[in-house]
């Protein structure tokens, strides 16, 4: 149901006064450097000719997650507001200081912008930068998209909260080949996702998802493509363009493993499997070899069935550390 923000015949944030078939680009103001230059964000405001939902399009939380960007700019492309329903909040750079120096986190606080959501008025500059983006666009939208990427070693895919119909419907139809429902239990708040904007949004009413659209720090064609169908589906699906959804005929919906596949040695991780790849229980992962005399100190095997969504891009481990991320096959999505 949406909360009608998107019902006026002007869209504002802050001064930025956009009218009904009208879309704007403009910058909000979160803080300034020391040398007094502006720390702000990037936002398009497109608010259609006829009145409908508010969709929140966000990318580059983390500074070094480009495809995102790529996909909104494509969007911008796509969207002519005199044939919109509805209003679309984009925002093509969440994390501008880690955007220029390359980085995820955000520099000079070194936080990580998705942990710190709804963020602070007063609070540090991360803080400061979500709580400018949560009141003023997320709190008024009814659906959230969180571009993120992830890997080159990652298969590309949709997390979302499925116990939420709403949520489960917008995963289903953004069309990625995996999905990865991700419930919002104790051990999500040990790794304080609590401060996730998906996860803070849909306490606010906004349902939202996080497609992981390949690797950072390059422009991947096919995770472009991926989400930017993605968008286009879930507009249609809104009702806020025309249009045909179109869906892989089978998406595999996975749920992670609570206990990680970390490794009991030091070496170097040399994998067996491919990302995407359905393993049985027992099978052979990979290895980790000793970097001087090769030999094979542990054979590292699937704790059960299932399907292999990430390795540690670096092979180079300690002990303790993180491998795979292997998805427990929850069921499969089949589109006719
Ligand atoms: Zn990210």
């Amino acid at each position: 149901m949406a909360k009608g923000f998107g019902q006026s015949e002007t869209f504002a944030v802050r001064d930025l006064v956009v009218r009904r078939g009208e879309k704007l680009k403009g910058r909000l103001l979160a803080g300034r450097l020391a040398d007094g230059s502006p720390i702000d964000i990037p936002v398009i405001v497109a608010h259609g000719r006829e009145a409908g939902p508010v969709l929140y399009v966000q990318a580059a939380c983390h500074g070094i997650e480009v495809n995102g960007i790529e996909v909104i700019r494509r969007l911008d492309q796509e969207i002519e507001p005199e044939r919109l329903t509805g209003t679309i909040l984009m925002v093509p750079v969440a994390n501008v200081l880690g955007f220029n120096y390359r980085v995820r986190q955000t520099v000079f606080d070194l936080e990580d912008l998705n942990r710190v959501w709804p963020g602070k008025k007063t609070g540090r500059i991360s803080e400061r930068i979500a709580h400018l983006l949560f009141s003023e666009m997320v709190s008024r939208a009814d659906y959230l998209l969180d571009l993120h990427t992830g890997s080159s070693t990652m298969v590309t895919h949709v997390r979302y909260f499925g116990e939420d119909p709403t949520c489960s419907a917008l995963a289903r139809v953004f069309g990625t080949r995996v999905v990865v429902d991700e419930p919002l239990d104790v051990n999500a708040r040990a790794l304080r996702f609590d401060g996730k904007l998906r996860n803070v949004a849909l306490r606010e009413g906004v349902c939202g998802i996080t497609p992981e659209l390949g690797g950072h720090s390059k422009f991947d064609q096919q995770a472009i493509r991926v989400g930017f169908a993605g968008v286009r589906n879930i507009l249609i699906h809104l009702g806020m363009l025309r249009g045909t959804i179109e869906l892989p005929p089978e998406q595999t919906v996975l749920k992670l493993d609570t206990q990680p596949l970390t490794a009991n040695w030091g070496g170097l991780f040399l994998s067996q499997v491919e990302p995407g790849e359905r393993v049985r229980q027992g099978q052979t992962l990979g290895v980790i070899y000793n970097p001087q005399t090769f030999d094979i100190l542990e054979e590292v095997l699937a704790p059960q069935e299932g399907m292999v969504l990430s390795f540690n891009e670096n092979p180079v481990v300690h002990t303790g550390e993180r491998l795979a991320s292997l998805g427990l096959i929850e069921g499969i999505w089949e589109n006719h």
